[in-house]
């Protein structure tokens, strides 16, 4: 079983929603379920009958739908997921030619059994760099540049950090990581821009 997510910031995205995949015959019953009111029966099975037939409503159930607008639109990224993703290991590569002698920056890499489809270009602050992620943040949002932060941590917010969780190394990696701007639409001159703010930032 395998979740995809097609948020705007995927590398595939349908505006928002997501995807399941199995090869379970009951799992994706299950899903499917669950995906509509636990409603037996499809609408176009219901819209195609000749004779007139009722649904039943098999397991308590919920409306995870995604609506045939977006499935279209999902249907067309697909086509192209394969350019994109060529498109986005050659962004990810230019950053690492732009970027590599950057002094307090530890650029990301992938290992020899692992390819990344870069949905996104985490760079980290060295311990050593003397800057704080927010800081470098504003400097590069004063340039123009939008960035992010990485990824946050569940067990440090609210609802988990009661519990006491210690994970050191998820803690310093949410405090020094910055995701560079990285989309297929992002153009040799604007990357250009990016890196020479992040290099005249970094060494300020
Ligand atoms: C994918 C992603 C989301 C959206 O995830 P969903 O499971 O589709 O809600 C939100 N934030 C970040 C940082 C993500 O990478």
């Amino acid at each position: 079983m395998a979740c995809f997510s097609f948020h705007p910031r995927k590398v595939l995205t349908t505006g928002d929603g997501g995807m399941l995949t199995t090869n379970d015959p009951k799992l994706d019953r299950q899903f499917r379920l669950w995906r509509q009111h636990g409603m037996g029966l499809t609408d176009l099975a219901r819209h195609a009958a000749s004779t007139v037939i009722f649904e039943e409503y098999l397991t308590t159930g919920y409306n995870y739908r995604m609506t045939d607008i977006q499935a279209a639109i999902g249907l067309e990224q697909l086509k192209k997921l394969a350019g994109m993703v060529v498109k986005r290991r050659h962004i990810a590569a230019r950053y690492q030619e732009l970027l590599c002698d950057v002094s307090g920056l530890d650029l990301p890499f992938a290992p020899a059994s692992a390819k990344t489809n870069w949905q996104s270009y985490p760079v980290r602050l060295a311990a050593s760099a003397g800057q704080s992620q927010r800081n470098l943040m504003q400097l590069l949002q004063n340039k123009g540049v939008a960035c992010r932060r990485g990824i946050m941590n569940a067990h440090q917010e609210p609802p988990y950090s009661q519990a006491g969780w210690r994970l050191p190394h998820s803690e310093t990696s949410r405090d020094q990581v910055v995701l560079l701007p990285l989309f297929c639409g992002l153009d040799e001159e604007s990357q250009l821009q990016v890196a020479r703010a992040v290099r005249e930032v970094c060494a300020s």
